[in-house]
């Protein structure tokens, strides 16, 4: 079994929304529980951007208020025009990525105490290896 202190980060790549340049994307996935999540259970607050900075080439995240969430969140910001790219986005890749087919350049890293520890290729890989008895392949 996976231990609770474990989390786990998706990192894709992604247009953005607005300038349309490829960026590169991370969703801290640790809770996330499918298609119906919402970003309020997806940043834990152990998973830094600093870590996320150092652990992810290109990586640009940064704490950002919006309209939808004026507390303020972690959020992918587009390191060209500087723009949000919306969770709520990010988690209907998150569902393509369950449900269709596996982008080539997704891949999903296991953190432990701030190391990754395993990368997974595919969401699908990920879920057998949390779920159904924890134990590789
Ligand atoms: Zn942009």
């Amino acid at each position: 079994m996976s231990s609770p202190q474990d989390s786990y980060l998706a990192v894709w790549k992604k247009q953005c929304w607005k300038c349309q340049r490829i960026i590169t994307v991370v969703m801290d996935i640790t809770e996330w529980r499918g298609p119906h999540a919402t970003h309020s259970g997806m940043w834990k607050w152990d998973v830094s951007p600093k870590m996320i900075q150092r652990l992810v080439q290109n990586a640009n995240i940064q704490f950002r208020k919006t309209p939808d969430d004026p507390d303020g969140y972690f959020a992918n910001v587009c390191p060209k025009c500087d723009s949000v790219q919306g969770d709520w986005f990010l988690n209907e890749d998150l569902t393509r990525f369950t449900y269709e087919s596996v982008p080539k350049n997704l891949s999903v890293l296991q953190l432990k105490e701030g190391e990754v520890v395993r990368t997974f290729s595919s969401i699908p890989d990920l879920e057998k290896y949390r779920f159904k008895g924890g134990k590789p392949s």
